[in-house]
């Protein structure tokens, strides 16, 4: 069983306790006892007056928490608190007998600290106008999007919002896996309670990854009820996926029909300027170096699609300059810092192209036509069939992008790539020569 708020209390003051000698413990912590609150992962203890408080900050503050993190895997902390600080009265025993609830969010994801530009303004405003009247404006928000792109962020920046304004909201964060994990679980045990504690009376519900909710679906059904109930509570709910909601595969079409009766935004890849502020704003962070605007753009200009591995080449680049103990960091050196990680995306994109070219080479082959009628923009049948074929398979095989794939062919519209892949997909449910061509084109393309 999971431990109460107070529990962790009580068990971090007893450690305490043999860290110190008698008097300088009871000096301090004596009257220290009630958990008071607990929000935003940090739960508030009151402490009788001010002189302890800054007492606490001061000099136990880092250990206690050290202490506690021994006792939960979850990032919680200490916080403490005179009773004027306590906005509502104290309800203590509500909030101590309750176990631990947690909300998963990240603090650090906040909308201050997200980089806007044309590829995510709209994305972010909404989510903003979200966070500030949750459950009215969009419900559900589904925001979709390339791997990478600030989804996990955005969202959270709403559920941190929320709480920022009203701790007393019951905000919860869960990756769609981790959704069919706790169901699972539940079912199995046959408990529910753990997992109504989690999901029940929630103000917001952000769902991380919806795709991934593919793989359970008897946790469709409960995802569907949950859904149903809190969009009829007017509770906001927030969605990230891969893919448009008309896109999902494997989920049930009463539940994406739903996704899309509120609103989609969707987050595009930043351009080199954002890129470039994105790694400014960063840097400010991580490091007391200036960072010379030559490797900023550096970076940006070889790391483009995915601001995760942006922000981890910048890392990489500041991590090396202080293992070789330079006190500036320079381009010469940074691109020595980067020198392995940009050979392993080359051969990586290297790798990729050859595979594409493999695809479109099958297919031109199966179909007695050359690559370049497959990439002209020629309407007859005979070229528009294999053209949709390698939309399908670049898709279902090598995964990639709908802008990706629309690169690859020609430099078409990513809808005009969706159209193909959508009508390939349906006419496979029916039509077996296509079924047969395909599976012949696979099995050489596998070859
Ligand atoms: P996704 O969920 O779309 O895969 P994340 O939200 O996890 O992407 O973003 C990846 C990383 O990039 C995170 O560290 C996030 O904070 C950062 N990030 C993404 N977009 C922005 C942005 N616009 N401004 C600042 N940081 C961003
Ligand atoms: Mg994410």
């Amino acid at each position: 069983m999971q431990n109460t708020y107070q529990e962790l209390w009580q068990k971090t003051k007893n450690h305490l306790a043999n860290c110190y000698s008698e008097t300088t413990f009871n000096d301090t912590f004596s009257k220290v006892n009630s958990v008071v609150k607990f929000q935003n992962n940090i739960i508030y203890v009151l402490v009788p007056n001010n002189y302890i408080k800054t007492k606490i900050n001061h000099t136990y503050i880092e250990k206690i928490n050290e202490v506690l993190n021994t006792f939960t895997d979850e990032k919680l902390k200490f916080k403490f608190v005179c009773e004027n600080e306590i906005k509502e009265t104290p309800t203590t025993s509500s909030f101590a007998n309750n176990r631990l609830y947690i909300n998963h969010l990240n603090e650090n994801h906040s909308f201050e600290s997200f980089v806007v530009g044309d590829s995510n303004n709209f994305a972010y405003r909404i989510c903003l106008n979200v966070a500030e009247q949750p459950g009215f404006i969009a419900n559900p928000l589904y925001i979709f999007g390339g791997v990478g792109l600030g989804k996990t962020h955005l969202m959270q920046a709403i559920g941190n919002y929320i709480l920022d304004k009203d701790l007393n909201k019951k905000v919860l964060y869960v990756q769609a896996n981790d959704f069919i994990v706790d169901y699972s679980k539940a079912t199995q045990g046959n408990n529910m309670a753990e997992f109504d504690l989690k999901y029940n009376n929630l103000d917001c519900l952000l769902v991380d990854d919806i795709q991934m909710l593919e793989i359970g679906k008897k946790s469709q059904q409960e995802f569907f009820k949950l859904f149903n109930d809190l969009i009829n509570r007017k509770k906001q709910i927030v969605i990230t996926s891969d893919c448009p909601a008309n896109q999902l595969k494997g989920i049930m079409e009463r539940l994406t029909s739903r996704f899309s009766q509120g609103m989609t935004v969707d987050i595009k890849r930043p351009d080199l300027e954002q890129r470039v502020t994105i790694l400014k704003r960063k840097a400010l962070e991580l490091t007391m170096k200036k960072i010379p605007d030559d490797v900023l753009y550096f970076i940006a200009q070889n790391f483009t699609d995915n601001i995760r591995e942006l922000e981890g080449a910048l890392n990489r680049v500041i991590g090396h300059s202080e293992v070789c103990n330079y006190d500036d960091i320079t381009l010469d050196r940074a691109k020595d810092a980067l020198d392995a990680l940009l050979a392993y995306k080359t051969s990586n994109e290297t790798k990729q192209q050859a595979n594409s070219e493999n695809i479109l080479s099958v297919i031109a082959d199966f179909y007695n036509i050359s690559i370049s009628d497959i990439l002209s923009s020629k309407r007859s049948q005979n070229y528009v069939i294999p053209r949709h074929i390698a939309m399908y398979i670049l898709k279902q095989k090598c995964n990639y992008t709908f802008s990706r794939i629309g690169g690859i062919l020609g430099n078409r519209d990513h809808t005009t790539i969706m159209n193909g892949y959508n009508k390939i997909e349906i006419e496979l449910k029916t039509n077996k020569e296509l079924q047969m061509a395909l599976d012949t084109i696979l099995k050489k393309v596998n070859n």
